[in-house]
């Protein structure tokens, strides 16, 4: 029996569920011949060798390395959807990147939602933290618009791009530290790829942070010791391989369990992304 197909939001075409690579997805970067990841060892073979952040995001967007998040995101993306998305699509693949490719600027953020991500194919997409990062990205020129609902809502990104530490949604939105661990070659080289370019960083909770450490850490950037502490406005200066310096600036996570107490305000967002 073929799987069951349901219209994407924006352009009425029928997807299966989680979406097979190369179908017409918005931003799908992948094809049917992108290579998938099985272990840890591919990640690092497939990351090291994308010479492009095209190939990247393919090779990301159909990783299988880890069996509990693969599981996990395909369980959401058929058996387990959230009531009001029930007759959508779901992508149940990993968040590639997403932004202006020339950016000067990367967004490290922690991992995909179950029914945001996971569901769009797009990061910080069709979910409350998303509506909280692009609306302050809009009043602070980067982005063309503040909603972001659906892959292929028109949103565009510039002088700014986004990635995450894990690139999966996991249970509970807690990686496991080996998960994490697996993921970190993506994420090294989409900041090698950026590098030439790069002046800043912003990083999204203190996963985000230490991602965004780690990787330099493993390029070889020099990064200031003892490490610095993650918190709210923190920044810390790295230098590049190449000598070049770039800012790294610690944000609380636009989860709803901060925007919602009000341990992150809109103002203390734009005062933090004013400074990128
Ligand atoms: S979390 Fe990262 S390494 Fe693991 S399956 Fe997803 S994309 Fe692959």
């Amino acid at each position: 029996m073929s799987p069951r197909r349901e219209p994407h939001p924006v352009t009425g075409e029928l997807f299966a569920s989680p979406v097979p690579p190369g179908r017409g997805w918005p931003g799908d970067p992948a094809t049917a011949r992108t290579p998938v990841a099985r272990d840890a060892d591919d990640v690092t073979r497939l990351a090291g060798s994308a010479r492009s952040l095209e190939v990247l995001n393919a090779r990301i967007s159909v990783c299988r390395a880890c069996p509990r998040l693969v599981e996990w995101r395909e369980r959401v993306a058929t058996s387990g959807r959230r009531a009001s998305f029930a007759d959508q699509p779901y992508w149940g693949r990993p968040g590639p990147g997403f932004g202006d490719p020339e950016a000067e600027v990367l967004i490290v953020g922690l991992a995909p939602a179950a029914n945001g991500t996971n569901r769009t194919g797009r990061l910080f997409t069709g979910d409350r933290s998303g509506d909280w990062l692009y609306a302050a990205l809009h009043r602070a020129g980067y982005a063309n618009q503040p909603e972001s609902w659906a892959a292929g809502d028109g949103l565009r990104l510039d002088g700014i791009r986004i990635a995450a530490a894990v690139r999966c949604a996991p249970p509970d939105n807690k990686p496991s530290t080996d998960e994490k661990a697996t993921c970190a070659p993506w994420l090294d080289r989409d900041l090698q790829l950026a590098e030439p370019r790069l002046r800043s960083m912003l990083a999204l909770g203190s996963i985000g942070w230490d991602a965004a450490l780690g990787a330099a850490r493993r390029l070889g950037w020099t990064v200031p010791r003892p490490k610095p502490r993650f918190g709210h406005g923190v920044e810390a200066t790295l230098t590049t391989a190449a000598g070049a310096d770039v800012r790294l600036l610690g944000s609380y996570h636009v989860s709803q369990q901060n925007t919602f107490t009000g341990r992150l305000t809109e103002a203390m967002l734009d005062e933090v992304i004013a400074r990128l």
